[in-house]
């Protein structure tokens, strides 16, 4: 059940408003990183979650997002005002100015509506959490290039917070994983196949532009067998037979 109350998560201030700014904030708003996907994916994965402890934890994040997409909703309809009224603001929005009247929408920064597509649910515990953690680390760097891109104090107060909140969030399903108490590697029951499961195909050969070339590490050394592509294997067999024939 959900109940409203008349207060933001974290109070919103604009010194300078910024519609083209304001436009931009649209990405956390209805964009495919944005607050509302959050909200949905993690509310949504929480009705479907057997295991009541996990539940507990999507439905508090998942309210949490909610608040969000109100702060970002009051800041960037802050940032957008002008556009109600002033020509040229309203000129380079008029999806805002004359479609919405100056207030924000369900759309990404281009005007591109809102899709439940954007959403990651499952259905399986250890797959949706580590969506959640790669939706989190998705939402941070967004926050981090608005930053990048914001001059007024009052809305970078308010940016930071939401920044930050995603971290926590972030920690908290990389917990909620670990504490599954299962292999990093093991997702549902059926085992992989023990022929390929350690195999590591080097399938980008040569040298590229800026002087790459087949590097090794831990992705492809610890228990890794490496080898060379399927299809070189398979270009030099054909190779071999067909100068076997000329023979
Ligand atoms: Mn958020
Ligand atoms: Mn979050």
């Amino acid at each position: 059940m959900y109940h409203h109350v008349k207060e933001l998560m974290y109070t919103v201030h604009v010194d300078t408003p910024d519609p083209r700014f304001g436009n931009m904030l649209l990405e956390q708003f209805g964009g495919p990183n944005g607050e509302l996907a959050a909200a949905l994916q993690y509310s949504i994965q929480g009705l479907n979650c057997e295991d009541g402890e996990r539940k507990d934890m999507l439905m508090d994040i998942g309210t949490e997002e909610i608040s969000h997409l109100e702060v970002i909703g009051t800041l960037a309809r802050m940032h957008l005002k002008p556009t109600k009224k002033e020509r040229a603001a309203a000129e380079d929005n008029p999806l805002i100015s004359i479609v919405g009247g100056g207030g924000v929408g369900l759309v990404n920064s281009m005007g591109v509506a809102w899709t439940a597509d954007y959403l990651k649910i499952s259905g399986q515990i250890e797959v949706d959490l580590r969506s959640d953690i790669a939706a989190e680390a998705r939402a941070k760097i967004t926050y981090e290039r608005l930053l990048n891109f914001c001059e007024d104090p009052g809305s970078k107060d308010a940016l930071t917070f939401l920044m930050t909140r995603e971290i926590a969030h972030m920690k908290s399903f990389m917990r909620a994983l670990e504490s599954l108490g299962k292999d990093p590697l093991e997702v549902g029951q059926i085992p992989p196949d023990p022929k390929f499961v350690n195999k590591y195909f080097n399938d980008s050969t040569g040298t590229g532009p800026q002087g790459e070339t087949d590097a090794r590490g831990p992705w492809n050394m610890d228990g890794f067998e490496y080898e060379e592509s399927p299809v070189l294997a398979s270009v030099s067999r054909t190779v071999a037979s067909r100068q076997q024939h000329r023979r």
